[in-house]
């Protein structure tokens, strides 16, 4: 709901003494209007703007991708480390057993040595290569988990596109609404007195924002205390008036 412009009162008394009658109430009640539409304007920008640069969702499943992306490249290493140390196992193998083929050994106690020697490697050979074959299964598993989280994070940024798209808009117009309300506020601004001005502001910070009160009923809408006649009668002619109870000023609607 955006709020509308109230028009200046203005009285006409005679065409050949003509003053221009002020409700100062009233100017000043404008004047509380807009700013408490352009406090709430603020807010809903402050809230749309933390949306816009905050999906949590999409922060997680992405962090969530990440980690398993370094688990990979850490596992990924860790294989490499272990294909290594097969390869080193088997060139040592390899020797050695070229040596127990080509019967080039006669010596028992040399040959057992030997033969024990090979079946150690061979032994350490199969740990290892078991080691590798379990992260390969390790990798496997969390190649697929990578997978499902990559598909995640592209729904929620598919969705987001939309999302943002709409936040966006709304931002804009949220700001095209604050610029307006600025430049009303301006022209508001240099119709009121600086004096009035400085009570408006004091009250403001003094009763959270409604330093102006309406008048109904003949009470104060602010405290709900009966305005007594010689005020009542000030405030109609566009006097500045204060409610005797809660300071407030006062405005006849
Ligand atoms: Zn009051």
């Amino acid at each position: 709901m955006r709020w509308r412009r109230n028009r200046i009162d203005l009285l006409v008394a005679g065409s050949d003494c003509e003053r221009i009658f002020v409700n100062l109430g009233k100017r000043l009640y404008d004047l509380q209007q807009l700013d408490l539409h352009l406090e709430k304007t603020t807010e809903t920008l402050s809230r749309v703007e933390h949306h816009l640069n905050h999906n949590e969702a999409l922060e997680e499943a992405k962090s969530d991708l990440e980690a398993i992306q370094k688990d990979q490249a850490a596992l990924h290493e860790k294989q490499r480390d272990a294909e290594h140390g097969v390869d080193d196992l088997q060139a040592k193998l390899k020797p050695v057993q070229q040596k127990l083929f080509a019967g080039s050994v006669s010596n028992p106690k040399e040959l057992g040595a030997m033969q024990q020697q090979a079946n150690q490697l061979k032994s350490h050979i199969r740990e290892a290569e078991d080691k590798v074959l379990e992260m390969m299964g390790q990798a496997e598993a969390l190649q697929n988990a990578a997978a499902a989280k990559a598909a995640g994070v592209d729904s929620i940024e598919r969705e987001w596109a939309e999302k943002r798209n709409q936040l966006q808009a709304e931002q804009a117009e949220l700001m095209a609404t604050l610029d307006s309300d600025r430049k009303m506020k301006d022209e508001i601004l240099i119709q009121i007195d600086p004096a009035h001005l400085q009570l408006y502001e004091k009250l403001r910070q003094q009763k959270q924002g409604n330093a102006v009160a309406k008048i109904a009923q003949g009470r104060c809408q602010g405290c709900k205390i009966t305005i007594p006649v010689s005020e009542l009668s000030q405030a109609r002619a566009g006097e500045l008036v204060q409610c005797g109870s809660c300071s407030r000023v006062l405005c006849v609607p």
